[in-house]
């Protein structure tokens, strides 16, 4: 009798198993780095889908004309990929750099190498090194995957749901859907800002560029704030796709003092370069 018992109360145990083998497969599948249903292609595939609909969209306008501008740009971003052997999907992706002419103090990456960088940007610092910090941070979003990544951790979170709740292809194609409105997975997380400081450190470590550009950058920031007692309103785009917490500028400074010989900030600034160029921006 006793025996009976025990296998039924086996039995009605079943579900409460599946459930939390799924759940721990879905935490180990998460919170491994690497993670990503999507392959290189379907990143180069995705991003060149976005490009395309950025280029119909007014609310991103393109820079139109002013060639000088552009390549100074795209210029930067072939330098620093042809200069830091660290940036391994070079010849997998295929990178470009492209000018939104906008006031918003942003830029950013999708999937693929695509990188956007707004003319409030450029015309918010100070010289070529910091530009080439910021680009060096894009670069990383993309050669990290960080858009394909959270769209494979809220995927597989939504698959497990769905096989726990019994599965609805409706449900869960509705949530995939979902993922691209607004273009708002461009969204990155503190943590993927905080990789892609570090690899924009290391990126520019080979390169003619002051490796910690990209301080330059939040201190430029923290500066307006300050100013303005405020968040200005052409950085909010910025911080609501970059975060910027204390401890990104922390962790930065750190990265920086494990590089020996210690990078002079004072060099590799490409100052009057860019103040010539700042000139040339509509
Ligand atoms: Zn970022």
């Amino acid at each position: 009798m006793d025996k009976t018992k025990n296998i039924l109360s086996r039995r009605n145990l079943y579900p409460f198993y599946l459930f939390a083998v799924l759940l721990i497969s879905a935490a180990i599948f998460y919170s491994c780095e690497e993670s990503n249903i999507f392959s290189d292609k379907d990143d180069v595939e995705l991003g060149k889908e976005i490009d395309k609909e950025i280029k119909a969209d007014p609310n991103f306008p393109m820079l139109v004309g002013h060639a000088d501008v552009k390549d100074y740009v795209s210029g930067i971003g072939s330098y620093i990929l042809n200069n830091s052997p660290r940036i391994t999907k070079k010849n997998i992706y295929p990178y470009n750099f492209q000018v939104v002419n906008d006031t918003i103090v942003n830029a950013f990456c999708t999937p693929g190498g695509f990188v956007y960088v707004y003319t409030g940007l450029m015309k918010f610092i100070d010289n070529e090194a910091t530009l080439a910090g910021v680009v060096a941070h894009e670069i990383a979003h993309a050669e990290k995957r960080h858009v394909t990544q959270r769209i494979t951790a809220a995927y597989t979170v939504n698959a497990v749901l769905g096989l726990i709740l019994g599965g609805n292809p409706s449900m869960l194609s509705q949530i995939a859907a979902n993922l691209f409105v607004g273009l708002a997975f461009l969204k990155n997380s503190r943590e993927d800002e905080s990789e892609a400081d570090y690899y924009s450190i290391q990126y520019l470590r080979t390169t003619k560029y002051y490796p910690g550009s990209i301080t330059f950058f939040f201190d430029k920031i923290r500066e307006e704030q300050k100013r303005k007692g405020e968040t200005p309103g052409g950085l909010d785009r910025l911080l609501a796709t970059h975060p910027l917490p204390q401890d990104r500028i922390t962790d930065a400074n750190n990265w920086l003092k494990e590089i020996s010989p210690k990078p002079d900030p004072t060099k590799g600034l490409f100052t009057d370069e860019y103040q010539q160029m700042k000139q040339k921006l509509p």
